[in-house]
């Protein structure tokens, strides 16, 4: 398997401003045809320091890519720096400038002869066309070893240099260059990267990679633990683990089981990954609520349009939390009627009918409220499902008796109102959110039931 490395290049990356999001997206992109990522860093605008990582990326992995540092100013500084890192001059490609004076007339604009610096390209290195900005990307495949000198900079600090043939016993002998590597050069912008990256690097990085293609899916379990999860399933994927990686990971309010399959074809790939899934699926039970990754809500909005059936909702300590969910998926008006936040009293009495005697009784944090929220809903509304959730989200509001974190979540339908109690962990936006999950959850089982 190929491994590469990824270098975001810009001193703003390393400040709270700025996230490196490319990394995250070319990850996505090399780990679709079978590429594993080993690395990723950033450098702030500090030649020294790229050129050094650079160099040490070259050792280790077989292909390189930095992101940023194109643009014609002197802090662009990646142009000349990999280039050094690969031992290469850079060359002038009056074709370049050509087209780029003509791009600016197009804007009706002069080219600032400042941008004539983004016409030198690394000497031997394919140049990558950037229809959305002025910065080409290059693409360097090794030919001809470099220069094997030590760069300046390692050879002040005195640091051993280790080649990956020699299994990382230190050389003088440094950067062992011919054992293959890939160097792709890429601007920073996204709109610029992206496109690039898809129509000139991608088809030639498949094509090394052998030809692998890979699949994931994710499944997600509600209601369980992520130990009890690997217990009852690790017999099943352990079996399995020749052909498909499996990943267990906690995710706010539920866990994800992680599935990649790796195969010489597309449909082998999507036949292995189907094939474990359905045996996970069949061992966890309606634990399972999704099997391609979809949201609590996609699932909860599809069980209700296969269904013919509305839903309406009754939120207190949630805040609309649920109303957003449920409204987020596209089409969600073929089954969603109507949302409240009742956060008060007055307007849980006002708005879902819930009468003085049970809030006095009971309280407003109650099984009996609850209940009387989903029907009191339900009835106003019209539909066939009510859901309500209310709580005590924290950090105030907690007693000996109810602590932070109790929740009860109602549900209404044409047999009556029910409802469950939850002690949930967290602080107030776990708490708020995990309720909102477990009310959806809640509902979902109730209509698995119904249809059984
Ligand atoms: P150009 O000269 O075409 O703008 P460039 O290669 O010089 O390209 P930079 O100047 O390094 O790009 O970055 C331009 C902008 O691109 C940044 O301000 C930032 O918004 C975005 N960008 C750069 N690197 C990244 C990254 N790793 N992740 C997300 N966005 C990035």
């Amino acid at each position: 398997m190929l491994s590469a490395e990824i270098i975001a290049v810009g001193s703003e990356l390393l400040t709270p401003e700025r996230t490196d999001t490319n990394s995250l997206w070319l990850t996505e992109k090399l780990n679709g045809i079978g590429v594993e990522v080993k690395l990723k860093t950033i450098v702030g605008d500090d030649e020294a320091r790229l050129e050094e990582t650079i160099r040490d990326a070259l050792k280790r992995s077989d292909i390189v890519i930095t992101t940023g540092g194109l643009g014609p100013t002197e802090d662009d500084i990646t142009r000349q720096v990999s280039g050094r890192a690969v031992a290469r001059d850079l060359v002038y490609r009056e074709e370049l400038v050509v087209e780029l004076r003509e791009r600016f007339r197009r804007w009706n604009r002069e080219m600032p002869e400042i941008n004539k610096r983004q016409a030198y390209v690394i000497d031997g290195a394919d140049i990558l066309p950037n229809p959305n900005g002025s910065a080409v990307g290059m693409m360097f495949e090794n030919g001809t070893p470099p220069s094997r000198r030590p760069p300046a900079q390692e050879a002040r600090a005195g640091r051993p240099h280790r080649s990956r043939r020699d299994g990382g016993v230190p050389t003088e002998d440094c950067i062992s260059m011919d054992a293959g590597f890939t160097l792709i050069v890429l601007p920073g912008p996204p709109r610029e990267m992206q496109p690039m990256f898809e129509n000139f690097v991608l088809p030639r990085l498949k094509k090394k990679a052998g030809g692998i293609f890979v699949k994931r899916r994710i499944l997600r379990v509600s209601g369980m633990g992520e130990s009890a999860v690997d217990e009852i399933i690790a017999p099943i994927y352990k079996a399995s683990k020749k052909t498909v990686q499996t990943s267990i990971l906690f995710n706010k309010s539920e866990i994800e089981i992680h599935l990649t399959a790796k195969a010489k074809t597309d449909k082998e790939a999507d036949a292995t990954l189907e094939e474990l899934a359905a045996k996970i699926a069949a061992k966890l039970g309606t634990a399972v609520f999704a099997l391609k990754g979809e949201t609590m809500e996609e699932i909860i909005g599809k069980m209700l349009a296969e269904n013919h059936k509305t839903l309406s909702v009754a939120e207190s300590c949630t805040g609309g939390l649920i109303g957003m969910r449920i409204t987020d998926v596209p089409g969600s008006s073929r089954y969603f009627v109507e949302g409240s936040v009742a956060y008060s009293n007055d307007a849980k009495k006002q708005t879902l009918l819930v009468t003085d005697e049970i809030i006095n009784k009971f309280g407003a944090v109650s099984a009996e409220t609850a209940e009387a929220m989903a029907a009191g809903m339900r009835s106003r509304s019209g539909s066939n499902y009510a859901i309500s959730v209310t709580g005590i989200a924290g950090p105030d509001g907690g007693t000996e008796e109810k602590p932070v974190g109790t929740v009860f979540i109602g549900f209404a339908d044409e047999a009556g109102a029910k409802s469950i109690k939850l002690m949930l962990p967290g602080d107030r936006y776990l708490i708020r959110w995990r309720s909102s999950q477990a009310a959806l959850d809640y509902l979902r089982r109730q209509i698995l039931k119904a249809y059984e």
